[in-house]
């Protein structure tokens, strides 16, 4: 066949070459009625959203549709409409209820034909697992009579492409480890082969703060929140806030210097509160940081119950700086394992900020460590006072040079309590690593 620019942008009516880019518009509608029951998260479709934002093609649309052909089949039909590539997930087995094909054979006006090679390779497929094949599977090898088909190494149901010249279908098998390689391996190559090329690539950093709420971060880059070209968004999560910040250029660099600097300007304001970028946890920049050190950590937790310990351990290496983490959860525990002193229980209660520098104190000298932390709380629902409300949590820290401790009210459900208060602890870890060692 001869090499011709295949999409055509229906917004800006310029046809795709290899040496221009243009802005793709794609839509991606995910098949199966149990996505609409809620018995399986569309995975697949967040994966495809953001790859094909990377990509640089923007994804205006994502539509769920159950197993009924003319639902699909109109879904299909609004998708070509308002979209240069259709992309399908789902429902291109063997049984009944797999009509993704038909139905964008339908909308796509293309008819399905049987394609030998697919059915020699589904075939030899069943032959190697020693399972019967029935004529129910010859489905799967048909392809669009305008289109290819796609491999499948990990799978029986091959994808296909129906191509309509100036728009794509491109339909992707349910299962993520068949849908994956696939899109990567074969669906991408193809809209390459057939001259696509990116307009733009999207790029993302993600900043990560703890120690300051999402109302007193948001003011600081207020007018930064409302600038084009990069963006910054931000996300409250439990315990801590991100700032992504996202940048459209023509390459990679391009968008990574935008990015770089967005990223200056918002540690220039915000820099204190800064920990990490895209994926490094609290837990991995702390962990890291008390390995560079030569510190040797240690715990001790009441109302988080082994939480900070383990999301310490999460993190590969932290067996180089952390010693020992004690659960100590009664009383007669704070006193017996850490020597907290059985009056000053008495006199103060066990959520109080005594409690918390004696644990910690405590927690430290038993491990020969160089910093401890400890908490001590009232996770909920019950067990609160007017004194002593539900979400009050003490939480010291305890080094050679002292020990001090912090007072925190945290909001929400008794594991949102537990959570918020391990990010606390180390954030304060963190803190005293960085301002002590
Ligand atoms: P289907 O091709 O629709 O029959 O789906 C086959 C299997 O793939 C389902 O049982 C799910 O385990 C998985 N699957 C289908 N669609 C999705 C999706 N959108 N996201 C994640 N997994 C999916
Ligand atoms: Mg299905």
């Amino acid at each position: 066949m001869a090499a011709r620019p295949l999409l055509k942008s229906s917004r800006s009516g310029s046809i795709l070459s290899s040496t221009g880019g243009h802005y793709l518009r794609a839509e991606i509608l995910s098949v199966g009625t149990e996505l609409l029951l809620g018995q399986i998260t569309d995975t697949n479709a967040v994966f495809l959203s953001r790859d094909l934002a990377a990509r640089g093609i923007d994804v205006m649309h994502r539509v769920t549709v159950g197993d009924n052909m003319g639902r699909a089949v109109e879904a299909f039909r609004t998708a070509l409409g308002r979209a240069d590539v259709v992309v399908a997930i789902g429902g291109l087995g063997p049984t009944e209820d797999d009509i993704t094909k038909e139905a964008a054979s339908e909308a796509c006006g293309v008819a399905l034909v049987n394609d030998p090679e697919s059915e020699s390779t589904l075939r030899a497929f069943f032959e190697r697992r020693g399972i019967a094949f029935h004529d129910g599977n010859l489905k799967q090898a048909l392809k669009p009579e305008r289109g290819v088909n796609l491999k499948n190494p990990n799978g029986t149901a091959p994808g296909c492409v129906f191509d309509l010249g100036d728009r794509a279908v491109i339909c992707l098998p349910g299962p993520p480890n068949e849908l994956i390689p696939m899109w990567t391996d074969e669906a991408v190559p193809w809209l390459s082969a057939r001259g696509y090329t990116p307009a733009e690539v999207l790029r993302s950093r993600t900043l990560r703060f703890v120690g300051i709420g999402e109302s007193l971060l948001e003011p600081k880059v207020k007018d930064l929140l409302a600038c084009r070209n990069p963006t910054v968004a931000p996300y409250a999560k439990t315990g801590e806030v991100h700032l992504r910040v996202s940048a459209k250029a023509a390459d990679e660099k391009t968008a990574m210097d935008l990015i770089a600097g967005r990223e200056a300007q918002i540690r220039e304001r915000a820099g204190e509160w800064l920990y990490g970028i895209d994926d490094e946890t609290l837990e991995i920049v702390t962990v890291r940081l008390c390995i560079a050190r030569g510190l040797k950590i240690a715990t001790a937790e009441s109302c988080t119950g082994g939480l900070i310990a383990s999301r310490i351990t999460d993190v590969p290496g932290s067996s180089e700086t952390f010693v020992e983490g004690l659960v100590s959860y009664a009383n007669e525990a704070k006193t017996d394992l850490l020597g907290v002193p059985a009056g000053l229980i008495e006199r103060h209660g066990a959520v109080s900020e005594d409690v918390a520098l004696a644990m910690a104190e405590g927690a430290r000298k038993r491990a020969g460590a160089d910093i401890a932390v400890a908490d001590t709380g009232i996770a909920g629902p019950g067990g609160g006072t007017p004194d002593k409300p539900v979400g009050l949590v003490w939480i010291a820290v305890s080094t050679a040079k002292g020990a001090r401790a912090e007072r925190n009210l945290f909001a929400g459900s008794r594991e949102t309590v537990k959570l918020r208060a391990s990010q606390s602890a180390l954030a304060l870890l963190r803190k005293t690593a960085l301002e002590e060692f």
